[in-house]
């Protein structure tokens, strides 16, 4: 009685608040509702399952849960925004970590000095698409959208402000979808979990706890504003994180200079990929480096596997160093974070999850997982521009959408198929047998005519 009440009160409140389907998600430019993308950075996707969200589980009732995104090496907040907008790998939009050294231009990156469109050119983001395609962008701090990229500078736009309360971002991103009807694209940033998640690291449930629950707030504070603005259920939304995180300890420590002498070396990044210049001769810091710790890979740069998409790229430094989950490299100091990201990006811990709602997407539909850079061509999809060249494929995401056919149906289509073919071979099979079967006493029958025909002498 209790769970049919609840599915009953879910469906009402469903189905008020969202408008059915307007057919408007598969026109195209013009006739697209907006897309609203938000990120809660460093929201592990198991901490869905670990901790009671109930106005998260709301939003996703209602449309879609991806309960598990595979992003992109290195696990990081900038490389990651970066993929989710481009639909690219690190080494080919060339954001591949927090800090970065080119040895071409002998320029520094970091996320505090970012700002340089040099570092981003090589990508085009989707808003830079959107605003070409005649249509604007907004955003409320997503990295990169206070940079002029590829000469176009966004005009609806939050530079980075970590003061900035989460309705005030909200705010101001509504205010320009409902002021301006051509505003089909809005992104925002938010630091939580992620920040918490290093405070305290992930496995304190108390502090994880508190953090959700005020982000798990922020996401009421979002369907509650949709509502009163009279957006909800006309655009479409997409709630998603860059990266997970997982807990590290001070006896989990990788000391560099207990292995390398500290100036045969330069650090360009440290933990928990580390990127190195060597300063003397190259091979014997490498040799160093790669009997330092058994919980450190050492990687020359054309040694890296392929499957990192990280080393076709001038910025990848010619050693790269990786270390297990959970493992901290530091030159010789200690512990700086409990909880850390960036290491490898098959690991569950350093997935996200991905949300999302609205006219365009199926209601109460669960996938297991995508890449996080096929969210990109999905988006372009949405918004109604044509994607650039990306490593992404829509074919991956188009489930989400009621308007797609998507590969469960095709597979179920083809399975139905296949019986019926089999069905049909062994019906016909069958026949065939059976009229084998009848006309098998024919030779039987022709040898008594033969008799007959012997006996015809006397029948004259
Ligand atoms: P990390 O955990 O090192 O990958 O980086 C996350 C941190 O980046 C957050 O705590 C933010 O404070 C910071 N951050 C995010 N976006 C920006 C930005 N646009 N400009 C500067 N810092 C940012
Ligand atoms: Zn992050
Ligand atoms: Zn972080």
């Amino acid at each position: 009685m209790q769970i049919s009440g609840y599915l009953f009160a879910l469906l009402v409140w469903c189905g008020l608040t969202s408008s059915a389907p307007t057919g408007n998600e598969t026109g195209s430019g013009g006739d697209k509702p907006p897309l609203l993308l938000v990120s809660f950075d460093g929201f592990r996707a198991d901490y869905l399952k670990k901790y009671t969200l109930p106005n998260l589980e709301k939003f996703f009732s209602c449309g879609v849960l991806v309960k598990e995104l595979t992003n992109v090496f290195i696990t990081k907040t900038f490389p990651n925004h970066y993929s989710l907008v481009t639909g690219l790998y690190a080494e080919s939009h060339g954001i591949l970590a927090s800090m970065m050294y080119d040895p071409v231009s002998n320029m520094n990156f970091s996320i505090q000095n970012s700002s340089d469109p040099f570092w981003w050119n090589k990508a085009k983001p989707i808003w830079v698409s959107v605003e070409e395609s005649g249509y604007r962008a907004a955003s409320a701090m997503w990295p990169g959208t206070n940079v002029k990229i590829q000469n176009h500078t966004l005009e609806y736009k939050f530079d980075y402000d970590p003061k900035v309360s989460f309705r005030e971002r909200l705010g101001n991103l509504t205010g320009w979808i409902t002021k301006n009807k051509s505003v089909k694209f809005a992104s925002l940033y938010w630091e939580e979990p992620d920040r918490s998640g290093h405070q305290y690291g992930p496995e304190d449930s108390t502090e994880m706890a508190r953090v959700l629950q005020e982000v798990d707030n922020l996401v009421g504070v979002l369907m509650d504003h949709l509502n009163e603005t009279g957006l909800w259920g006309k655009i479409n939304i997409i709630i998603t994180s860059d990266h997970g995180m997982t807990q590290c300890s001070e006896d989990r420590l990788i000391k560099l200079d207990n292995c390398v002498s500290p100036d045969s070396y330069r650090v360009v990044d440290l933990t928990p990929v580390g990127a190195i210049i060597p300063l003397t001769d190259n091979l014997t810091v490498y040799k160093n480096l790669s009997s330092c710790h058994n919980h450190m890979k050492v990687y020359l740069k054309d040694d890296l596997p392929d499957r990192l998409h990280y080393k076709n790229n001038v910025r990848t430094q010619p050693i790269i160093l990786m270390a297990d989950e959970g493992w901290t490299i530091v030159k010789n100091g200690r512990l700086p974070r409990l909880g850390d990201h960036g290491y490898d990006n098959t690991l569950p811990s350093m997935h996200p999850f991905l949300a999302a709602q609205g006219p365009a997407f199926r209601k109460g539909y669960k996938m297991s997982s995508f890449n996080s850079v096929d969210l990109y061509p999905l988006m372009c999809h949405l918004v109604g521009v044509l994607p650039e060249p990306n490593n992404g494929s829509f074919a991956h995401v188009r489930c989400m959408l009621v308007n797609e056919q998507c590969n469960e149906l095709a597979l179920a289509v083809g399975a139905v198929i296949g019986v019926l073919i089999i069905l049909t071979t062994f019906t016909c099979l069958f026949r065939l047998m059976k009229n084998r079967d009848v006309s098998s006493p024919r030779p039987f029958a022709r040898l008594e005519l033969e008799d007959d025909d012997d006996d015809e002498p006397l029948l004259q």
